[in-house]
């Protein structure tokens, strides 16, 4: 068995960890900030099996002037990095294209169809239980002409992924099934597919307590992965170096350089998000509601209330603008008139995403002792157990043909 270094702990490192120790590996998780809140914290919490659409569609891109318009819409960028971000975008535009839309929908579903089974299977891994409820999800819009078109599109993922039902409702329906929903709008859908996460950040915790009881954290920011001849070292800012058998790069949107030092391109910038949460709110929802033309969706937990999304391209180091939080807040007042204005906890998280919206998962083409787990964009906590389970194959000389999809050889 092998000793295998880990760059990053959020959501993709740690299950990749528990597939690791599972198979007997001695697992080393090297993590610059492991109390912090990256993507895996702060995320929706949604099992977000239906997701298989890329982002880049040829309906998202006659969009996206409009949304372009209003600087606290669903879609920005800021102005100030769109050198910085060419490339990746002239990426997307040529990823819009009909053909490579199927082709992503379908390299998507093949790591959705496990990726219900595969949470069951690493939550056994991790001694945890009761962490996802099904809860489904409503999709509320303000015409009837929106409604009709994204309920063709989820009726059609649902065919694909089979399963599931998805529901047509109109306001009033909806408004029974949420009667928090007390504003106006035109119709909904109910889409049984989707399920719901215990809190983010009391799942990767739980994770993370029961990694620490078999592996090694170390508390350290890398600089580098190199190739040594007593192995892979993992070179740290304070000029440490670690020494593996093996390293999987799973550092989120920081991956990009770590790769890009091994002598490799890949195409990765930041999707940033932002959400409001309110702890013991006043306003109660039965379930995941998403505000179908406006881009967010308010998911409740527990004891908590989260409301957020929206997609700010720009670089990842660049200062929030919370003014995005509350523009999402404000508009869910619209529909949802009690939600508070104060009180809650703004956050802005980075999904680190590639133009295809396929992640990166496999072994460096010319190193098969370097992983790759990174790029998940808006499906990481969906697609974590999924992802640690391929790299543990990959790692053991078992991977699956269709991971090719998602070789970091598609930017070289
Ligand atoms: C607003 C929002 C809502 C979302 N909702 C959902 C959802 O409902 N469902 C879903 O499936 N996904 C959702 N996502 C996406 C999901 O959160 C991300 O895809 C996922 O968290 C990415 O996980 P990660 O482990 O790759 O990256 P991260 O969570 O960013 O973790 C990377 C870790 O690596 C560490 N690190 C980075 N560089 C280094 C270094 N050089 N040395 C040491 N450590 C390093 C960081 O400190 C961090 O802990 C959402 C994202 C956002 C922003």
């Amino acid at each position: 068995m092998a000793h295998i270094g880990i760059v990053g702990g959020g959501i993709i490192g740690c299950a990749t960890a528990l597939h690791l120790l599972d198979r007997g590996h001695q697992v080393t998780i090297v993590e610059r900030d492991a109390g912090g809140l990256p993507a895996s914290v702060g995320n929706a919490g949604l099992l977000a099996i239906p997701g298989i659409d890329p982002i880049a569609r040829p309906g998202m891109l006659l969009a996206a002037p409009r949304w372009l318009l209003d600087p606290l819409g669903p879609l920005t960028i800021r102005w100030k990095d769109l050198p910085s971000l060419l490339p990746w975008l002239t990426r997307l535009v040529l990823a819009s294209r009909p053909a490579e839309v199927a082709r992503a929908r379908l390299a998507l579903t093949f790591l959705m169809n496990t990726a219900a089974a595969d949470h069951a299977a690493m939550a056994k891994l991790a001694g945890i239980s009761g962490h996802i409820r099904k809860t489904g999800a409503l999709k509320i819009f303000d015409t009837l002409a929106a409604r009709d078109r994204a309920f063709a599109g989820e009726l059609e993922n649902a065919r694909l992924l089979g399963g599931y039902e998805v529901e047509k409702l109109d306001a009033d329906e909806a408004r029974r099934r949420v009667p928090a929903l007390q504003g106006t709008f035109a119709g909904a859908f109910f889409n049984e597919g989707y399920q719901t996460f215990e809190y983010p950040l009391t799942f990767l915790r739980r994770l993370q307590a029961s990694i620490r009881e078999r592996a090694t954290f170390i508390d350290a920011a890398v600089s580098s992965v190199a190739w040594t001849a007593e192995g892979i070292s993992v070179r740290t800012e304070a000029q440490n170096t670690h020494l593996f058998d093996k390293v999987v790069i799973a550092a989120g949107i920081w991956s990009k350089t770590l790769v890009e030092r091994l002598g490799l391109h890949v195409q990765l910038e930041t999707e940033r998000g932002y959400n409001t949460t309110f702890v013991n709110p006043s306003v109660t929802l039965e379930m995941p509601v998403y505000f179908g033309e406006h881009g967010f969706v308010a998911t409740p937990f527990e004891n908590m209330l989260r409301v957020g999304g929206a997609v700010e391209l720009a670089r990842p180091d660049a200062a929030a603008n919370y003014a995005r939080a509350a523009a999402m807040r404000k508009k869910m007042r619209r529909y949802v008139p009690d939600l508070p204005e104060h009180g809650g906890t703004e956050w802005m998280g980075r999904r680190p995403s590639t133009p295809d919206s396929l992640p990166v998962i496999g072994l460096h083409p010319g190193d098969p002792r370097i992983a790759f787990a990174f790029g998940h964009g808006h499906l990481g906590l969906t697609l974590s157990a999924t992802t640690g389970r391929h790299v543990a194959d990959l790692f053991g000389g078992k991977g699956d043909p269709e991971l090719d999809a998602f070789s970091i050889r598609r930017f070289q």
